[in-house]
């Protein structure tokens, strides 16, 4: 679960928003060491009080508002987790995905063994509207026989019903998958050859996070554009990690050894600040997709930019969300996708301080992200 969805799925949402130590980038603490506000302190309750976390800007602009309850095509989501835990909250995903007009949604377990099994019979009653994906069991990476013993629970998961592998996660320590680890281990590890390659060869293909967003790596100080976020999800402290761009980098290597294998990039492979570099990855390499889930934030105080990639890698974006079952949570998305409007905020559902604008996507382009390409995906499946 990334880390919005688990705010989100906790409540926390409101509350944790990140800035543990408010002070330290409070108003207050700045007039302090700037020797303004020793003397006479502001009043609580006074504006010179607000904290950056508490901040809940309202437009002003008198422009068009756009509803969007149901997407405009029918959607095939590509990125979700197994919220639901009960048959109740199951029948009420349902529900809502028939309300918001989302047809399938792909839930990426990150289970195998016994954990798999239970999630795939809870879902078993819906077996047309959720796709179960497995993780991968990294136990004895770091001894002789890792790569038989985790191609063995592949074959195991997949014939539970496993239909492809996710979450993966690398966020610069080394693999992780739900609960299981391999510390040091990246995707280019000779040690996941015959792992990525079994994929392949069984027709799963892998949802694979790498990195963090690019504020994450940065100074936490008062030029970190996604503070708030950033602090809560913080990677600038962790010096001995892989960063970023190196994520990338192993990521690329493990897509071109293994042509055989799909690779979905989640999250715009943490390029949405730089979405002309994963445009350059994805021109390289025909056996990737990027999925566009919770980076919905972080694109839209771009839209010209961000959709001018929607239209020249079209073919290649699938839709995903990663933020939940709520009806709004999936609203917001179609509202950033489909409509123009400009400057509105949602700061509670994705915890930045910015406002965000609607890309305005064609037809054409939208019946591909939210569906056409996945369909192609999901078919190029052997069974
Ligand atoms: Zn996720």
């Amino acid at each position: 679960m990334n880390r919005r969805a688990f705010l989100r799925y906790t409540n926390l949402a409101g509350l944790a928003v990140g800035l543990r130590s408010g002070n330290a980038f409070g108003v207050a603490a700045e007039a302090t060491k700037s020797g303004h506000a020793s003397a006479s302190a502001p009043k609580s309750g006074s504006p010179e009080t607000i904290l950056l976390k508490d901040y809940r800007p309202t437009s002003i602009y008198t422009i068009p508002v756009t509803q969007v309850a149901k997407a405009k095509f029918p959607i095939i989501d590509m990125h979700s987790h197994p919220y639901a835990k009960t048959a109740g909250a199951i029948d009420e995903w349902v529900r809502n995905m028939d309300e918001v007009g989302v047809e399938k949604t792909i839930i990426l377990t990150m289970a195998t063994g016994a954990e798999f099994d239970e999630i795939y019979r809870k879902y078993a009653k819906y077996s047309d509207r959720f796709e179960m994906w497995c993780g991968f069991d990294f136990s004895g990476h770091d001894k002789p026989g890792f790569g038989p013993a985790a191609v063995k629970e592949l074959e195991r998961c997949k014939q539970a019903g496993a239909r492809g592998v996710g979450e993966v996660h690398d966020k610069g320590k080394g693999l992780r998958s739900g609960k299981s680890e391999a510390a040091g281990m990246h995707p280019d590890d000779a040690r996941m050859d015959s792992v990525w390659e079994k994929c392949g060869e069984l027709g799963m293909p892998v949802s694979l996070h790498v990195a963090d967003p690019i504020w994450m790596y940065q100074k936490m100080d008062r030029h970190n554009d996604g503070l708030m976020n950033a602090y809560e999800w913080r990677l600038d402290n962790q010096p001995n990690i892989v960063g970023l761009s190196g994520m990338v980098d192993i990521f690329e290597r493990t897509i071109q050894r293994h042509r055989n294998t799909t690779f979905i990039a989640c999250h715009f492979m943490n390029l949405d600040y730089d979405l002309a570099r994963l445009g350059e990855v994805l021109e390289r390499n025909p056996n990737l997709y990027a999925d566009i889930s919770a980076r919905y934030a972080e694109t839209a105080p771009i839209p010209r930019f961000a959709a001018q990639f929607y239209a020249k890698h079209a073919d290649r974006l699938v839709y995903g969300t990663d933020m939940g079952v709520d009806k709004e949570m999936y609203q917001v998305t179609f509202r950033i996708l489909e409509s123009l409007d400009e400057h509105f905020y949602e700061i509670d559902q994705f915890s930045y301080h910015w406002s965000l604008n609607g890309f305005g996507l064609s037809d054409a382009i939208l019946r591909r992200v939210y569906r056409e390409n996945a369909i192609r995906l999901l078919a190029s499946r052997k069974s």
